[in-house]
């Protein structure tokens, strides 16, 4: 294996179980030499996040509600006790009401709507302004983003919305941030079976689409996604800040339906 991330310590927040995302990310790093910590959200996660952390050679296990304030700086507290400085951050955390992952977007409540954007936006810039402070030679911040910031996705509804206001954020957190050599990017991942997708109205239909009618004809993996990650977190991505990069088997470049794709 490769030993980009020697030397190099972060934070995985977002790890709820093998399948997430986080963990693609995290393994890719853990087998590239990075030094890792892992946030978890609520007790029931601990007892899934602990032994995965533990197979990357990881003891620092914290909780951390990023819906409340106190919670994430005595995450950031507890993580000083172990580290005084740090060189990455990964958010892959987002959430919203699922009774609202389907059906109009119109009919949205203004309730759910503040909460999507809390959970799924605001904790980014949330977190990364406490990570800068730990980032004392630069860094490097990673956020998780999908297709429906850009175009109207079956379903996606207000998480397409909040999607592009994290997409946003990433840009003036890039400008903010740049002059200390840290870089803000988020990549766009395709669509992949997670718990937080389970909460998407026909996620196995959208699944198909994609498979048949992306140029790579396939779906992409946590561990795409993971290879891509270990690019914008070590030195590699050292000239790219602000960037939405997608891993997607490059679906966000097809006009319509491929002539081959089978019905579904
Ligand atoms: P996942 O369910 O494995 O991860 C979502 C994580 O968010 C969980 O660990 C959960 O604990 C955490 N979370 C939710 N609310 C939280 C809170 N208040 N405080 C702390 N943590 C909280 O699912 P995933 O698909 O790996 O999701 C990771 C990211 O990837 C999300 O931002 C998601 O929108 C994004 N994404 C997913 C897909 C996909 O198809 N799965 C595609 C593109 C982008």
């Amino acid at each position: 294996s490769n030993q980009l991330m020697a030397g190099k310590r972060g934070l995985i927040m977002g790890l709820a179980n093998d399948k997430s995302i986080a963990w693609g990310i995290a393994k890719a790093l853990g087998d590239a030499g990075a030094e890792l910590a892992f946030s978890y959200q609520g007790e029931a996660l601990k007892k899934r996040v602990d032994p995965l952390a533990a197979s990357l050679g990881s003891n620092i296990v914290l909780p951390c509600d990023v819906g409340d304030e106190a919670s994430v700086d005595a995450l950031f507290d507890g993580l000083q006790e172990h580290w005084d400085n740090m060189d990455f951050i990964v958010h892959a955390i987002g959430f919203s009401d699922k009774t609202e992952l389907r059906g109009r977007y119109v009919d949205t409540s203004r309730d759910n709507f503040a909460m999507t954007m809390d959970i799924s936006v605001y904790s980014f810039t949330s977190v990364v302004k406490r990570a800068e402070k730990m980032m004392k030679t630069g860094g490097s911040c990673l956020t998780l983003t999908y297709y429906g910031a850009e175009r109207v996705m079956p379903h996606y509804n207000v998480m397409g919305v909040a999607k592009a206001a994290l997409e946003a954020s990433v840009r003036y957190l890039a400008e903010d941030l740049g002059k200390d050599n840290i870089r803000v990017n988020a990549i766009s991942a395709g669509p992949i079976k997670t718990l937080a997708a389970s909460g998407i109205g026909d996620f196995r239909y959208i699944m198909k689409w994609n498979e048949y009618n992306s140029p790579l004809r396939r779906n992409v993996t946590i561990q795409d996604v993971g290879n891509s990650a270990l690019y914008l977190l070590s030195d590699l991505g050292a000239g790219v800040t602000g960037e939405t990069h997608h891993v997607d088997a490059g679906y966000h470049v097809v006009g319509m339906k491929a002539v081959d794709a089978p019905d579904i």
